[in-house]
């Protein structure tokens, strides 16, 4: 039993009401509305149909007051009780007959209502190929697999030929047997001949009503049930607008993984990059040497010191530590001598007349030659044979010459081979004359290079390990000696150098993959909110069956993150496709290979960020479906 007390309404403040007082009781049968054009039917049949709120007055169904239902029990009631039949019919246009009539209900009797619609054949056809007769037969059908107690009609044959509308008339007739149907219609022929009732209305009153039926008056409590919406249909609905606007999506994926791409180059950069220069570190400057002389510090504590910055207060006396001196003895040569299959080269420093020079190295000596260019003469043939390393510009400091006799500005290469001089009552003859090459790691100047024939503790030492393990075990090794020895490690302070870089370059990549992050969050939210209001018919007929916001949000969250997958394996192809060219330019800069990486890791943060960006993105506009009036959304084209 539907009633209306005393029904007011409308739709601005200031405005006049476009439903003037009216007061119906409709119980079954076919009730026809008729009125001129903006007379005020549709806005009675909305009232009525729970699309729209009465300005005053009461719509109540079995005594029940509709105005006071919670949006979960109005979707209730237009999934169960309150069905449409649309003028314009609102079937949604890319599903097939069948997906159309079960969207929100299934049925035994699907194939037994399609037959006697006459539309059985059309089962699986999709809805855009149907004429205007077939789809109103569509619409009834969708309402009788609904099944619900009232039907609500708003100019069902306004757009069929007349064989087609009595056709309809029969079906809502017959449905009328056992339910309440309301149709608006033009055609007073159509009222005449199949309404129970008819009710004309001329600005918003009610001023003729032929046709009484009589009161049957039970009113019935009604528990509500909460709608469920299966999944499946929601991801039909979903995958069938991925492909019909298959165009815009695969755009939207396109532009969303530009901005995915700048953050697969930043991790990947990242990636190799440490990767690069970890190798680099391993193969290279692993070799640098461990250089121990007396006065030698720890890198980073010199470095601490330098940062440290003491208050002198001049009222105050403070006191300081001695520097650390290292104790450079036989004892400790033989503590390293132990270790020799971790050394590479074996440089020792003496201090002879108080002028420094270096020992060739016990340890692949052939090898070491490698490191230097013979300039002229041969490499030390035996004990008192010395050899000249020239620096760059061929320099040799002129203290070392003069410890030589040699006190000219410069001398041919032939003056000085075979040269002889003493030193401590040693002859030794000039045997050669080298040059370092470039980029060689042996971290020594210009020198005169004796072969190691002194009895007495080297004054300083150069160590240099075969690799980064033994570089590390010979690290231990003499951090475990006991006395304490401070050395400069050369190649951890490369190390540092390359973590810091690594650290800089982050820090600037990262703040731009977060910029990249959040105009993609922002495109994701535009196309949304555009994708929103472009289906807002569809949505306001997802609402008038009954289809809760949340499921609706979704459609067009769940369609979001489909588009986040396919941006994301776009953008991870072209970013695989594009490191072949970067890598190889990034190699003529920097010699360091493959500085561009992915891996696995990386993939996976890009789809869950790709994820995550699109539904928060999504989240906004698909809000604002809920503050969609379901009247306005289905005037909406
Ligand atoms: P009918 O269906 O009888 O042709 P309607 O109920 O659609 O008439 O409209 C009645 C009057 O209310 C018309 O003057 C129309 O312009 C007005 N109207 C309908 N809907 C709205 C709305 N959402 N906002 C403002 N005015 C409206
Ligand atoms: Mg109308």
């Amino acid at each position: 039993m539907l009633e209306l007390k005393h029904v007011f309404k409308k739709y601005a403040v200031n405005s006049e009401y476009i439903l003037n007082d009216i007061n119906l009781k409709l119980d079954k049968g076919l009730i026809s509305i008729e009125g001129t054009s903006g007379s005020g039917k549709s806005t009675l049949l909305n009232l009525i149909g729970l699309l729209d709120k009465p300005t005053k007055g009461i719509v109540s169904l079995d005594g029940k007051n509709l105005k006071k239902l919670k949006k979960k029990e109005i979707d209730y009631y237009h999934y169960k009780k309150i069905g449409f039949i649309f003028q314009n019919y609102n079937l949604i246009e890319y599903l097939t007959v069948y997906e159309n009539i079960t969207i929100t209900h299934t049925s035994n009797d699907v194939d037994k209502i399609l037959k006697d619609l006459n539309i059985y054949k059309l089962k699986n056809k999709k809805v855009n190929k149907l004429s205007g007769g077939e789809k109103g037969r569509v619409a009834i059908a969708r309402v009788l697999v609904q099944d619900p107690d009232i039907l609500l009609c708003d100019e069902p044959t306004g757009a069929l030929d007349s064989k087609t509308g009595e056709v309809i008339m029969n079906i809502l007739k017959k449905i009328s047997k056992k339910k309440l149907v309301i149709m608006v219609t033009h055609n007073h022929d159509y009222s005449v001949k199949y309404a129970d009732r008819i009710i004309s209305i001329k600005d918003g009153r009610i001023v003729d009503d032929t046709k009484q039926i009589k009161k049957n008056s039970t009113e019935v409590k009604e528990k509500y049930t909460k709608v469920h919406f299966k999944i499946n249909k929601l991801f039909k609905i979903i995958i069938n607008n991925l492909i019909n606007k298959w165009k815009r999506n695969v755009l939207t994926a396109i532009a969303f993984s530009i901005g995915l791409i700048s953050l697969l180059l930043v991790l990947g950069i990242r990636n190799g990059f440490s990767i690069s220069l970890d190798n680099y570190n391993k193969e290279y400057a692993s070799n640098f040497p461990i250089y121990i002389s007396p006065y030698t510090q720890d890198k980073q504590e010199e470095l601490n010191d330098l940062l440290k910055e003491k208050e002198v207060r001049n009222d105050k006396v403070y006191s300081y530590q001695d520097k650390h001196v290292n104790k450079i003895d036989k004892e400790f040569v033989d503590y390293i001598n132990i270790k020799n299959n971790l050394i590479k080269y074996n440089i020792y420093g003496y201090s002879i007349d108080s002028k420094t020079i270096l020992t060739i190295p016990t340890n692949n000596i052939d090898d070491f030659y490698n490191n230097f260019n013979m300039l002229y003469g041969n490499i030390i043939t035996n004990n008192y044979d010395v050899i000249l390393v020239l620096d760059s510009s061929n320099n040799l400091n002129q203290n070392l010459l003069k410890q030589l006799n040699l006190k000219n500005d410069s001398y041919s290469y032939e003056e000085l081979i075979g040269y002889k001089y003493k030193v401590n009552n040693n002859q030794y003859t000039i045997s050669g004359i080298m040059k370092l090459k470039e980029n060689n790691i042996l971290q020594i100047n210009s020198c005169i290079l004796y072969k190691d024939t002194f009895n007495s503790t080297p004054n300083s030492i150069y160590l240099y390990p075969n690799n980064i393990d033994d570089k590390n075990e010979l690290v231990k090794y003499i951090k475990e000696y006991k006395t304490e020895i401070t050395f400069t490690d050369y190649s951890d302070t490369i190390k540092t150098a390359s973590d810091f870089i690594i650290k800089a370059a982050s820090i600037i990549l990262i703040s731009f993959s977060i910029i990249s992050l959040i105009v993609s969050s922002f495109m994701i939210g535009i196309i949304t909110y555009i994708s929103v209001l472009e289906r807002v018919h569809e949505i306001g007929l997802f609402k008038s069956l009954g289809i809760s916001n949340s499921n609706i949000r979704r459609i067009f969250i769940i369609e979001n993150i489909f588009i986040a997958l396919l941006a994301s394996i776009i953008s991870i192809v072209i970013t695989m496709l594009i490191s072949y060219p970067i890598n190889d330019l990034l190699f003529e800069y920097t010699s360091l290979n493959n500085i561009l990486l992915l891996n696995t890791g990386i993939v996976f943060i890009i789809v869950i960020i790709s994820i995550i960006v699109s539904v928060l993105g999504s989240f906004i506009p698909a809000f604002g479906i809920s503050r969609l009036k379901i009247v306005d959304a289905l005037k909406y084209e």
